[in-house]
């Protein structure tokens, strides 16, 4: 199959070769084999398609009517909120997460990382739920699980056995949730969590708001645990807001701490919080990624799946204006995502999976600005959206 009439972003005009799911040629316009199908994308950009490194499948709203939001700033406040609020919405976590990915796929994301509560209350079954659609959509969208202990580790008494089962029935990493600010026990919960990561053999990707000296402290903490379990490259800290308001020095020297431990930092840059500094971050050698987290749930009222109004968020609240700068902020919702969730097979290169998104924008940092609707979303070079609409052979 060729994608006809592409327009890359460094290399121009291109006509693009697709065979077995992956990019097979690059080829200069009229150059490429005449035999197969053809999509001619008439001078379209075309680009990887997007990562999101962090989202809550089961918490989300989307396809049901919306919940009016219930007050309450603090962590502790929210958790208590949803946990009474997640009875009354209207549709199961299936129809819910189902939603959700097709407006992903509609939006040009191909990939994803889902957080999945585990708590009491629920148990695994939303972990359960969250499976069966992974499942259903697996040719159309590739999707990690994050057991998440939402109620937290110590805390909950036996979510560590939970947590546990959860690895056991498909979970790809085990999360975490401010040891010091939730749990009051820095030591007792990065115990649990990694001892899990290391006796399955699972990633970690743990949610840190906790601020100031006391947030960056557990970060030291993590990246120190990280080198020492052997897991460069496998864990990440959600938020990490503390790398946001601590002094220089300090940030310097817990930034040069991730770096080495290859600990990569998620911003979804909410308004309200001192996110981390992006550019600093890499400066220091730091695999930062973007994802939407909450979206339409319990925790925000917005949010919509799209990682080009995320990258556009992320690029205005940290002036990233130049056009290398613009490109440096799409980079987190593509190259830099897959890079921290691993296994990085996409790209405009041969040999990459045709994962990819046609849209009209004069550049990168066009798209960014503009966020024009994806004219095609292709996924391993199959058409999974088009003008904004899902395929109808996307279930
Ligand atoms: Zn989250």
């Amino acid at each position: 199959m060729i994608l006809a009439n592409a327009r890359l972003p460094e290399k121009g005009p291109a006509d693009v070769e697709i065979d077995g799911g992956v990019i097979r040629g690059i080829h200069t316009p009229g150059e490429a084999p005449q035999d197969g199908g053809r999509i001619d994308l008439g001078g379209l950009l075309l680009l990887p398609a997007f990562v999101d490194g962090h989202i809550h499948l089961d918490k989300t709203h989307w396809g049901a009517p919306r919940l009016p939001h219930v007050e309450g700033r603090s962590v502790r406040e929210r958790i208590a909120a949803e946990r009474v609020a997640r009875r009354r919405v209207a549709l199961p976590v299936e129809a819910r997460a189902s939603a959700l990915i097709r407006q992903l796929i509609a939006n040009g994301t191909t990939r994803a990382r889902s957080h999945v509560d585990i708590d009491n209350d629920v148990k695994l079954a939303n972990l359960e739920a969250v499976l069966r659609v992974r499942e259903t959509y697996r040719d159309w969208i590739d999707i990690e699980i994050v057991a998440f202990p939402q109620s937290g580790v110590v805390a909950e008494k036996g979510a560590a056995n939970l947590l546990a089962d959860a690895l056991k029935t498909g979970a790809d990493l085990v999360g975490g949730l401010d040891p010091v600010g939730f749990d009051g026990d820095l030591k007792g919960q990065l115990d649990i969590v990694f001892g899990l990561a290391e006796r399955f053999g699972k990633g970690v990707d743990i949610h840190l708001h906790d601020p100031g000296e006391e947030g960056a402290a557990e970060l030291s903490d993590i990246a120190a645990r990280t080198v020492a379990a052997g897991m460069q490259g496998r864990v990440a800290a959600s938020h990490a807001f503390a790398l946001g308001s601590v002094a220089p020095e300090l940030f310097g020297e817990t930034a040069d701490r991730l770096a080495r431990a290859c600990v990569a930092i998620m911003t979804s840059c909410p308004p309200s919080a001192p996110v981390p500094p992006v550019r600093a971050l890499r400066e220091h050698g730091v695999t930062v990624f973007a994802g939407s987290d909450n979206i339409r749930d319990c925790w925000s009222p917005f949010g919509n799946g799209d990682m080009l109004d995320r990258t556009a968020i992320i690029a205005a609240r940290h002036e990233m204006f130049t056009n290398r700068e613009l490109e440096e902020a799409f980079a987190l919702a593509t190259i830099e995502a897959d890079k921290a969730l691993g296994d990085p097979r996409r790209g405009l290169h041969v040999r990459a999976a045709a994962d990819l998104v046609a849209l009209d924008a004069a550049s990168v940092a066009d798209a960014v600005v503009d966020r024009p609707r994806r004219a095609f979303v292709f996924r391993g070079g199959r058409i999974a959206a088009e003008g904004g609409i899902v395929s109808a052979a996307v279930p």
